[in-house]
């Protein structure tokens, strides 16, 4: 079947459907409805420090209907949320950005298997296509740590701590500038974390990439 034709099937049996209110979408544009995009929880400050990160940066807040789609993508098998929640991501980003490799933050082998896919990992997918950069693995999730979401603020550093090491499947190399993506950040732990083996890996620079922000200070 040609590739045009394949959409088309596509479209007719499985229509685009709006992220947030899940009404069928005639295109596919943004993956949100007109009435939801108004009401999309864009965060007021698209970037933000985290330790061990050049910078970091966030579309939206946790919120109203990007929090159910999220909570969608990871937890009932949607990875078709992560295409529209990425073109956001992708936009956020400045125009001066510094990045040889789009990469993510894994969730363990033995997750992954359970759930299918990793929700980083296909968030990361769309932004490396938007972008035009490779998607590489460059992360190996060894120890399986309690879920983040399950802990206060203050024990959430030391819950990573150790819990990421370079894969020994990614060439790495001197002046390799990593955008780095997860899916949710809280007290952004994680990513510093993740941002800091890559750096010990010989990583040049590691930007953050996420697609919401809790509105909780860290
Ligand atoms: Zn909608």
């Amino acid at each position: 079947m040609p590739a045009g034709w394949k959409n088309v099937f596509l479209r007719i049996f499985f229509p685009a459907r709006c992220i947030a209110c899940r009404k069928a979408l005639p295109g596919d544009d943004y993956g949100v409805c007109p009435e939801c995009l108004l009401k999309l929880p864009f965060a007021a400050k698209k970037s933000f420090d985290l330790p061990y990160l050049k910078a970091c940066y966030a579309p939206f807040t946790y919120t109203g209907p990007v929090a159910s789609a999220l909570h969608r993508l990871k937890f009932s098998k949607k990875p078709p949320y992560a295409k529209p929640l990425a073109r956001f991501m992708a936009e956020c980003l400045p125009q001066d950005l510094q990045a040889d490799f789009v990469t993510f933050v894994p969730i363990s082998p033995k997750r992954k298997k359970e759930r299918g896919f990793d929700q980083s990992e296909e968030l990361a997918r769309h932004v490396a296509s938007l972008l035009g950069l490779p998607l590489a693995e460059t992360l190996v999730k060894t120890l399986e740590n309690r879920r983040q979401s399950s802990l206060p603020a203050s024990l959430r550093k030391g819950n990573v701590i150790g819990v990421y090491e370079p894969a020994k499947t990614f060439p790495f190399g001197k002046g390799q500038k990593f955008l780095l993506i997860d899916d949710i950040v809280t007290t952004g732990a994680t990513l510093s974390e993740a941002a800091k083996t890559l750096l010990f890996a010989g990583a040049e620079s590691v930007t953050g990439l996420a697609a919401a922000k809790t509105a909780q200070k860290h």
